[in-house]
């Protein structure tokens, strides 16, 4: 009666320790607001992922943050509420720019942000990639933009012109970077992150960590805390 025994086994029935019970976070526990949190419902998202756990508390305090985790564990959230959380809605120029290898996450991440603030005031994404009328990202930059998502190459050729300044950005996150180092742009990067203010909070997420993004962040982070969910490679 192999099946049965395994129905009635006891583990079933064991109640979970007091403690495993209390830390399970929720996104509240975590400091984000209670307005986020029922925007974060909406959508169905109830729970924060690993990632999400260990990264926002820390970026909550405002520290720069090293994040390791594997595709699809929930990074661009991580970064996304810290970011929604600390943003002034007024003002003209850009206050956090998020840097991402490819123009297909550059939109994942603006439309991510978008969802999440079609109902709060005074929140302005905009997506900058290459491949797309240049002169349409210019008309946008005139107006109030509180948040640019960049691919690395179109953003330089925006900075060499002038026509995007990142003298107000003290948000500052690198999306992927170990995918931007695949795809050689470490030049560019260098080049965006010289143009930045140093005061600044920067947070660095990558789903592995070679040798150059370690380099890159022990030249660019003031004093980051790593945070890395098991399971991920290196
Ligand atoms: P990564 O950058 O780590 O590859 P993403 O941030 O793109 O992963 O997230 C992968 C998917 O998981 C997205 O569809 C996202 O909406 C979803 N997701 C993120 N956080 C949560 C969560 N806390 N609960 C449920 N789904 C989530
Ligand atoms: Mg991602």
């Amino acid at each position: 009666y192999p099946a049965v025994k395994r129905k009635y086994c006891r583990e079933d029935f064991q109640v979970k320790p007091i403690e495993e019970v209390k830390r399970l976070a929720t996104f509240s526990s975590l400091g984000v607001s209670a307005e986020l949190t029922n925007i974060l419902k909406d959508h169905g998202i109830y729970e924060p992922t690993p990632i999400q756990e260990q990264a926002i508390p820390i970026l909550h305090e405002g520290q720069d943050v090293i994040a390791q985790a594997q595709t699809g564990t929930g990074k661009t959230l991580a970064f996304v509420l810290p970011i929604l959380e600390q943003i002034q809605p007024d003002g003209y120029a850009p206050q956090a720019l998020i840097v991402t290898p490819t123009r297909e996450l550059a939109l994942q991440i603006t439309s991510e942000l978008n969802k999440l603030t079609e109902h709060l005031t005074g929140i302005h994404t905009l997506a900058v990639y290459g491949g797309q009328d240049i002169q349409g990202q210019l008309n946008k930059l005139e107006k109030q933009v509180n948040i640019v998502v960049a691919t690395p190459g179109r953003l330089l050729d925006h900075l060499r012109r002038g026509t995007v300044s990142l003298s107000e950005v003290s948000l500052f996150v690198l999306d992927e970077a170990d995918q931007m180092l695949q795809f050689g742009f470490m030049p560019e990067i260098k080049e965006i992150i010289g143009q930045l203010p140093e005061r600044r909070q920067t947070m660095l997420f990558s789903a592995t960590m070679p040798d150059e993004v370690r380099a890159l962040a022990k030249r660019y982070m003031t004093s980051p805390r790593n945070v890395k969910v098991r399971g991920s490679d290196t």
